[in-house]
């Protein structure tokens, strides 16, 4: 029987230590030991060269903070990337990039091998995202502190693509973003009445011509 091939995702990083908490958990943790995925997280300070391991510099022309150094970054995706026939992607998490969405996530979910870039500080030089990455994406409008929770949520929206990760109790075929950005329709579960709010009654009728119908007239 032909075997889908594991997708390798690495995620780049000085704190190695985030990402492993949330993706051996639920649906990756599962994914993981079924051989679909398997995400490894990589201290950036394995590719520093001085005894300091230092992986930041004062901007040039002056400027607040710090930035994250181009070597570092450069090195770790020479080590990491795969053997050649190996499709691999290269991705730096940027509050500047542009926008990840669902269609990039569907996307994405075809490559062998995903290596996110995670920044800190005042960010990462800019060498790093004109020539070591592919692409840079940024999660949404606001500033987070470090690149480790956007990547966590790409590849979490990323691994749900992947064949066989969601089981037949989290399915894809009804998603609230789906690729037009249509939006999925309110769902209820038991109780039918919980208070005094109840369950629109056409969903308890068992007419399922009339459950699409109200399900198509009433996007969330
Ligand atoms: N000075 C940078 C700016 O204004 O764009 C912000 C740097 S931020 C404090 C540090 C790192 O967090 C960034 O290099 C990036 O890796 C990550 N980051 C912060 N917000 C992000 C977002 N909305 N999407 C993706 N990555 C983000």
């Amino acid at each position: 029987m032909h075997r889908a091939k594991k997708r390798l995702i690495d995620v780049v990083t000085i704190f190695p230590e985030t990402i492993a908490p949330y993706t051996d958990a639920s649906i990756l943790g599962r994914a993981q030991k079924k051989s679909l995925i398997k995400i490894s997280s990589h201290d950036l300070r394995n590719w520093t060269t001085d005894k300091h391991h230092k992986v930041d510099d004062t901007p040039y022309g002056g400027g607040a903070g710090m930035l994250m150094k181009v070597e570092p970054f450069d090195k770790a995706v020479k080590s990491l990337k795969g053997r050649k026939g190996i499709k691999t992607r290269v991705i730096l998490t940027s509050a500047s990039g542009k926008l990840f969405t669902q269609k990039d996530a569907r996307r994405l979910a075809k490559y062998d091998q995903l290596i996110f870039l995670c920044g800190r500080y005042e960010g990462v030089d800019h060498r790093v995202e004109e020539h070591v990455a592919d692409e840079s994406f940024s999660i949404g409008n606001y500033v987070l502190t470090g690149g480790e929770l956007p990547a966590l949520v790409m590849i979490d929206a990323i691994a749900r693509m992947v064949p066989g990760v969601l089981g037949s109790k989290e399915s894809l075929e009804s998603e609230s973003h789906d690729e037009e950005g249509l939006l999925e329709y309110p769902q209820y579960t038991k109780p039918e009445v919980y208070k005094k709010w109840k369950v629109p009654r056409v969903l308890l009728s068992g007419d399922h011509k009339k459950i699409e119908e109200w399900k198509k007239k009433n996007p969330r």
